[in-house]
């Protein structure tokens, strides 16, 4: 817990873009669990910026598995779409601060300026590192673009945000146990990263920091596949002023075949299982709890 705060919070952030599955239910409850132990709140976050993805039916599936799980959270309820304008203003700050530019390549111009150079760099999640195309762009042809109404995201200018770190990055981590580690972010492998996207002014990084801040959260229990993006989301901390919660990135709870879970891979949702027969306390013994 941050220095300073005497209440620990923490907070499970699912996206309503599927039915919760056992990996979910894994991370809500250690985070209510976590918040139980410690006396502290448990909030839940509805992370639905994309608009393209997000469902309402998802969202109420939301509440329905969690309260069957045995899982309460406080009210209101944080739903990142109503929050927009907060994203936004982070974002002016970060341009103010010089640390952003814009940038109007697609996914495939990207892929394109790569082809071909099999040993690019790639970030954590295995895309390639953005080539710097919108960096090098002139002003005169920048602002053309954006006369011509052309919508940008916002890249982070990685090198120069890092070189305006008074001191290097890092954060507490407490992993499945008790026993705190220090490790050191190191935000540069994920390259200049969209911290605000084309089709809405915030990006998965940027939300979630200024949402773990506003509601003041301490303790952030979640899945390993985000343990890379802690660096990114430590240096918009630190760009920003922003607390470091603790950060506990558990163990994936994986399939018969050793696979992430997943909808796409047909794993089951809670809500499959409770049909099923499962009960709460099943889900836990199933999660290894
Ligand atoms: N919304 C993210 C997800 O569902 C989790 C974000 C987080 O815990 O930081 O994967």
């Amino acid at each position: 817990m941050s220095q300073g705060q005497s209440q620990p919070v923490w907070r499970f952030a699912p996206s309503p873009n599927g039915y919760l599955h056992l990996g979910h239910a894994y991370s809500a409850l250690r985070n209510f669990d976590g918040a139980r132990r410690t006396g502290g709140l448990f909030l839940l976050r509805i992370e639905d910026i994309d608009p393209g993805r997000s469902r309402p039916e998802f969202e109420a599936a939301i509440y329905q598995d969690l309260d069957w799980l045995g899982i309460s959270w406080e009210t209101p309820v944080r739903r990142q779409s109503e929050h927009l304008g907060e994203y936004a203003l982070a974002v002016d700050r970060l341009r103010n601060r010089g640390v952003v530019y814009p940038c109007f390549c697609t996914r495939g111009e990207i892929a394109e300026a790569v082809a071909g150079q099999a040993d690019w760099p790639r970030d954590p999640d295995g895309a390639p590192l953005y080539p710097g195309t919108c960096k090098r762009m002139s002003r005169a042809t920048r602002e053309a673009h954006l006369m011509a109404g052309r919508h940008a995201a916002m890249r982070l200018d990685m090198a120069d945000a890092c070189a305006r770190l008074e001191q290097t990055l890092g954060w507490r981590e407490f992993g499945e146990g008790d026993e705190c580690r220090d490790v050191r972010a190191e935000p540069q492998v994920w390259g200049d990263v969209v911290i605000a996207r084309r089709d809405t002014p915030t990006s998965y990084h940027l939300a979630v920091v200024i949402d773990d801040a506003l509601q003041g959260v301490t303790d952030i229990a979640r899945g390993m596949d985000l343990f890379h993006a802690t660096s990114v989301h430590r240096l918009l901390q630190a760009l920003l002023d922003l607390p470091a919660p603790d950060y506990r990135h558990h163990r994936l709870i994986l399939d018969a075949g050793g696979q992430k879970l997943s909808k796409s891979r047909g794993s089951p949702a809670l809500r499959d299982l409770r049909a099923g027969g499962a009960t709460p306390d099943d889900i836990r013994r199933m999660v290894g709890l």
